[in-house]
């Protein structure tokens, strides 16, 4: 595993422990990690790397090697191989038994207050000083895509994730109304994978399946439609095969988690009060996370709401700018931390 140089010690840090990526995030130095939060252990229970050296790894690892990815879903599904990875990517930044940085994480919505104590004891046992904060997720995700959430204005936020959508609305620096869907980037990949299975017998890698979505998904017609060339395993002659999709049926491959996420923002709207909704007509959605990359989405949400549709600048990483700017600013936005475990 490579070491990372830590020329950081002892300054305060904000982790985005997100399902497909954790980023670390340092005071006065911005991001300075982002992996895919995925760990490969041994035979023997230790782990042989950490991010992107062990993702490289998923679908091709002999039978004594796991890839595991510990959060799944947004919630976590391996809690001891998550506490090991959280504390591989703190010591990466942090490395020092003599100085306790402050720091914030941001937790998926789905996980629980026992496992938000865990997270923060695993934080504190990697060298936290006590008590490691919690943000919530979309509140993080509003903060950094550079929405006023301190005010008395309705902000809707969706971030789309590997494992969950979070819909939000913030307003006075709370959240008023949300929902938290086990619909996510992983979603759209299985939908893939089942639709090339189907339709054409060729068995399809999950890192495969992510490409094919980034590269040929959409969640709305495109000015160009296109063809193009996936490979995969025949599931008739076990041999390796290439077949030809097109954009059009990939687009209808997922569909369903499409339409889930955009069913996610339509119950939020419902249930926002009027006087903040009348604010996300004129102000928009704010669009976050990976998911909001898939391309036609925006135009999707936009014909499905008939408000106007923003992505954040920098998407992938809102909720570690947003954890962040909670540090920088840590006086200000104290109020939208957590310390303790709430259920
Ligand atoms: P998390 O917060 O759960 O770790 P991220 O916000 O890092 O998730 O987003 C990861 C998800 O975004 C993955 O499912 C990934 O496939 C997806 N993603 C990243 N880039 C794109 C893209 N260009 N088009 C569609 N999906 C994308
Ligand atoms: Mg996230």
């Amino acid at each position: 595993m490579a070491r990372f140089n830590s020329n950081f010690l002892g300054r305060d840090m904000a982790v985005d422990l997100g399902t497909a990526n954790t980023l670390v995030y340092v005071r006065g130095a911005g991001i300075v990690l982002s992996e895919p939060s995925v760990v490969a252990m041994g035979s023997n229970d230790k782990p042989l790397a950490v991010g992107s050296e062990a993702k490289r790894m998923i679908g091709r690892t002999p039978a004594h090697i796991r890839a595991i990815r510990p959060l799944k879903d947004g919630v976590i599904s391996d809690f001891e191989v998550c506490e090991t990875m959280l504390r591989y990517f703190i010591q990466q930044v942090h490395n020092s038994r003599f100085s306790k940085p402050r720091m914030i994480i941001c937790v998926p919505s789905g996980v629980t207050g026992v496992e938000q104590r865990a997270v923060q004891d695993a934080a504190e046992f990697a060298g936290a000083r006590k008590p490691a904060y919690i943000i919530e997720e979309p509140m993080a995700a509003a903060i950094g895509a550079g929405l006023p959430v301190q005010e008395p204005t309705g902000n809707m936020i969706v971030d789309i994730g590997g494992g969950t959508t979070e819909v939000a609305v913030i307003s006075l620096g709370g959240v008023v109304t949300s929902q938290s869907v086990r619909v996510g980037g992983d979603e759209l990949d299985d939908a893939v994978t089942q639709f090339i299975k189907k339709e054409y017998s060729l068995a399809l890698g999950e890192r495969t399946a992510e490409a094919v979505k980034m590269e040929l998904g959409s969640a709305w017609r495109l000015e160009q439609e296109i063809m193009a060339e996936i490979r995969g395993r025949d599931l008739v002659t076990g041999l390796p095969k290439t077949i030809v999709t097109s954009t059009e049926e990939i687009r209808d491959a997922i569909e369903e988690p499409v339409s889930s996420i955009v069913d996610a923002v339509k119950v939020t709207l419902d249930k926002t009060p009027p006087e903040l909704a009348a604010d996300i007509m004129e102000r928009g959605i704010m669009l976050a996370g990976g998911g909001a990359l898939l391309k036609g989405l925006p135009e999707r949400l936009a014909h499905e709401t008939g408000m106007p549709i923003r992505i954040a600048p920098r998407p992938l990483e809102a909720v570690a700018l947003g954890s962040g700017q909670a540090l920088e600013e840590f006086e200000v936005l104290q109020g939208v931390l957590f310390s303790s475990a709430r259920d």
